[in-house]
């Protein structure tokens, strides 16, 4: 497999974790939308796109996104940190749908998307710098966790 285009999207706020949207092409033939940058405590990365997860209320079943605190149909208090925890401790939020299954995958994934978006970055620095049309993403304001 190879990736045969990265496009960049760059995010304007600049305090913000999240520095680009990117849409990837593979093979001239499929292409991958929503691959965010992140700002990690350890660098750049690579988040492939994703979903929140949710969870169904005990009492009436009512769906309601991990971090809720109530039910959002019957305002049942939920219990914190009910997900699925990772090694750290740390609960799951999102769970990515589409990614790589192997190591290697996703290391050359990982260095094209951040050598195209440190391209884009010094791109950007021109007076003249006409960001890239990547079509409306639905971004809600938060970022899956660092892996
Ligand atoms: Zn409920």
């Amino acid at each position: 497999m190879k990736i045969s285009e990265v496009r960049v999207k760059m995010v304007a706020n600049k305090d913000d974790r999240l520095k680009a949207f990117c849409s990837m092409t593979l093979d001239n033939d499929f292409v991958i939308r929503d691959v965010k940058v992140i700002e990690g405590a350890g660098g750049l990365f690579v988040a492939m796109p994703s979903r929140k997860m949710s969870d169904h209320c005990e009492k009436c079943g009512g769906k309601n996104h991990l971090r809720a605190k109530y039910c959002n149909n019957c305002g049942t208090s939920l219990s914190e940190n009910r997900g699925r925890q990772d090694v750290k401790g740390r609960v799951k939020l999102h769970a990515d749908i589409a990614h790589p299954i192997n190591a290697q995958c996703r290391k050359d994934i990982q260095e094209m998307i951040i050598a195209a978006y440190a391209e884009e970055l010094k791109r950007s620095e021109a007076p003249d710098y006409k960001p890239v049309d990547l079509d409306d993403y639905d971004y809600e304001g938060d970022v899956p966790e660092t892996t």
